[in-house]
């Protein structure tokens, strides 16, 4: 079994290469939530969704987000009725957001909610919100907290940003089928991921840090030089007091992590890393990644 943290773009970019080396039903996901919204009277768990809709084949994968080929016909009457929908959400997507709160509302946890999707939609892999207690990032601008995706999607991340925090700010717990997807999986992998708003949510819910420990772990950095390929990872790194770089993202990661990753052409010089090419702009290009990574892992269990 191998099991990923994921956000919603970089990790999901590697997953696409790992399922052409492993069977989806030795593969555990260990998903950010805390990007998840309601809105328009739906939950939204952007990250979620993603890596479901991949494992599905039906991941719009021009943009890593919804669906491949969705319309947006209500989100269009739901604007010209006046609402707020700052964030465009395809019909079939709004679709599950909408079972997704149903099932919710009707007392089920979100690992239950999950779980019952992924079924219905034929998923064989585990897909594990990392907690089941609501968590959100909030970033700071010009003196007051506002949800990351009213920064990230409603401003395109035009605004400045000085602090960037959870809420609550208590750690949740993670559920136990993440700590034990950790613990028993014969290694875990951390894609290129943005590091403050998708793998420091789940790093943060208690006990994940302490069973990634007692684990092999390889991360893979989503920074080359002093830029993320792409997103806001940087402002926020930032923001964070952290240096927008491979080494900013190996500090974040080093008390667990057996093998750090970076990109062959990177500028930034990390303490024993290894060097591959991390840029996944094909499916071909994310398979030759996974192949490596393999590889890597294979060494160390032998
Ligand atoms: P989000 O939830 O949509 O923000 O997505 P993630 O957190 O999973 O991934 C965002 C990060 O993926 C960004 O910081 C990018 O730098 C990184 N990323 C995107 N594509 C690639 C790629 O091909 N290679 C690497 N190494 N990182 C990538």
């Amino acid at each position: 079994m191998i099991t990923l943290l994921s956000g919603g773009t970089g990790t999901p970019k590697l997953l696409r290469g790992i399922r052409c080396h492993t069977g989806d039903q030795k593969i555990n996901v260990v998903v950010n939530t805390a990007e998840d919204v309601w809105i328009s009277g739906a939950h939204l768990s952007p990250d979620i969704d993603t890596v479901m809709y991949l494992f599905a084949g039906i991941l719009n994968t021009d943009t890593w987000w919804g669906i491949t080929g969705d319309t947006f016909l209500t989100h269009k009457a739901l604007l010209d009725l006046g609402t707020d929908e700052y964030i465009a959400i395809g019909d079939r997507d709004r679709a599950v957001q909408i079972a997704r709160a149903d099932l919710l509302t009707r007392g089920k946890s979100l690992t239950e909610a999950t779980t019952i999707l992924c079924r219905k939609m034929g998923i064989k892999a585990g897909v594990l919100p990392m907690t089941d207690s609501p968590v959100a990032t909030m970033v700071r601008s010009s003196g007051e907290y506002v949800h990351f995706q009213e920064y990230w999607v409603r401003c395109k991340g035009s605004i400045p940003i000085d602090a960037v925090k959870r809420v609550p700010e208590s750690p949740p717990p993670a559920t136990e089928d993440v700590i034990r997807a950790i613990v028993e999986a014969d290694a875990v992998i951390i894609g290129p991921s943005n590091p403050v708003t998708s793998i420091l949510p789940i790093l943060e819910c208690q006990g994940v840090r302490e069973a990634l420990r007692e684990q092999y772990v390889v991360a893979v950095s989503p920074f080359i030089g002093q830029a993320p390929f792409s997103g806001p990872a940087g402002e926020l790194m930032k923001a964070k007091g952290f240096s927008p770089s491979s080494l900013g993202t190996w500090e974040l990661y080093r008390d667990f992590t057996d093998l750090f990753v970076q990109d062959d052409r990177d500028t930034v010089t990390v303490p024993g890393a290894t060097r591959l090419d991390t840029m996944m702009t094909s499916e071909k290009k994310s398979k030759d990644l996974a192949e490596w990574i393999f590889q890597l892992i294979e060494v160390h269990n032998r």
